[in-house]
């Protein structure tokens, strides 16, 4: 048996939404993507959505909107995808690397206060797997010390923290829609803010700078005044390539109607694994899996002492793995950066992901569970 690590669940649904874009051959920015926009901020409950390629972009952009000094730091934690830190580099700003919390992995909320200082202007919190950061607290000690706060989803979509989406409590929320993610659009992200004015100039910048897009020339040109200056657009800042185009937001929109029953079929994955590991010595859930509300679990994993050869035993029985994540200050390119992380590099040696995706059968779950018995023995 071979089982993958990750699968998109795109069929048909997709397949036919493609097919009507064809059939317009508006394959650009167009009105799929304002429609998927509108209907995420619905899903989501935020006032305003913009979508863009990839969650790199959006928090390229979510950072650039604050137009914060050069050189200013920001705090990102240690265990995450380098795009959290990459966009703080982006914008002519320095990561602070925070150590995980060694429960949940994600941002460790004592670490954070400690390693605040006055050049200190933004924190970007990533609910790690999909286990929820606990943001009432982190909003607090951002609000003391008059930091900004956005989001990183990349991990989650549609998971909830005190009944309160993943997504609208900090400043801005970004979301990944890459094929690996919860839900994907090939290629996407999503940024996402109940304060419209503030990234109100994204919808520019993610489009060269241009002040109004392309789809809204082709209407006033087809509104059939002769004046309409329909080839007339102004650039008042510097923009980036970044729009979400109507091939992808088509997949989306149908992905977004399938994202309950995915993240649903995730929990009951998840639970059976949880169900089938609680007898085994040294193998323990990678996080405090709560699968009984209405989570959004990305990744499942466990924690082991042999993690390497527990890789090669998996792989020589078909079963792909993945280790999430390297410590970034372990890459050479931020060889420079000392900041004490010393859980992040001790959890970092026991763990590996398992495969999980919606459509991953019982079999194949019992099969993962047989294999890690038998290493166990
Ligand atoms: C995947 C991921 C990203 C980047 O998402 P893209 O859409 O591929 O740019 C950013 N942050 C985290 C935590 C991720 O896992």
């Amino acid at each position: 048996m071979n089982i993958r690590l990750f699968k998109p669940c795109v069929g048909k649904e997709e397949l036919n939404a493609i097919k009507e874009i064809f059939n317009i051959s508006w394959l650009g920015l167009g009105e799929k993507v304002y429609e998927f926009e509108k209907k995420w901020s619905e899903f989501i409950g935020c006032k305003d959505s913009i979508g863009v390629t990839s969650d790199t972009a959006a928090l390229h952009l979510a950072l650039a909107v604050f137009k914060f000094p050069k050189g200013k730091k920001v705090l990102v934690p240690a265990m995450t995808f380098a795009s959290t830190a990459t966009a703080v580099h982006y914008n002519d700003l320095e990561p602070v690397f925070v150590d995980c919390n060694e429960g949940t992995l994600g941002i460790d909320l004592e670490d954070l206060e400690r390693k605040i200082d006055k050049d200190c202007v933004a924190v970007i919190p990533v609910h790690f797997g999909g286990h929820p950061v606990p943001m009432d607290q982190l909003m607090d000690i951002a609000q003391k010390y008059n930091l900004k706060v956005v989001e990183d989803c990349a991990h989650t979509q549609g998971g909830e923290y005190k009944g309160k989406k993943l997504g609208t409590w900090g400043d801005i929320g970004c979301f990944s829609f890459e094929e690996k993610k919860g839900m994907t659009t090939g290629d996407g992200g999503m940024i996402c803010s109940n304060n419209k004015e503030l990234i109100a100039p994204l919808r520019a910048m993610r489009w060269v700078g241009i002040d109004k897009d392309t789809w809204k020339r082709k209407s006033g040109y087809t509104q059939n005044k002769s004046d309409t200056k329909h080839w007339y657009y102004e650039i008042s800042m510097l923009g980036y390539k970044y729009n979400m185009n109507n091939l992808a937001a088509s997949i989306g929109l149908e992905q977004l109607k399938k994202l309950n029953w995915i993240n649903e079929a995730k929990r009951k994955a998840i639970g059976i694994y949880l169900n089938g590991i609680k007898d085994i010595d040294d193998i323990k859930p990678l996080l405090p899996y709560d699968i009984n509300t209405n989570s959004s679990y990305w990744i499942f994993g466990v924690r082991t002492k042999n993690r390497d050869d527990l890789i090669l035993h998996l792989k020589k029985h078909g079963i792909a793995t993945s280790v999430h994540y390297t410590p970034l200050p372990l890459h050479p390119f931020w060889k420079n950066h000392k900041e004490p992380i010393p859980v992040s590099l001790k959890v970092y040696e026991r763990i590996v992901t398992l495969p999980l995706f919606p459509e991953i059968s019982r079999d194949q779950i019992e099969y993962v569970i047989k294999i890690l018995k038998q290493f166990c023995k």
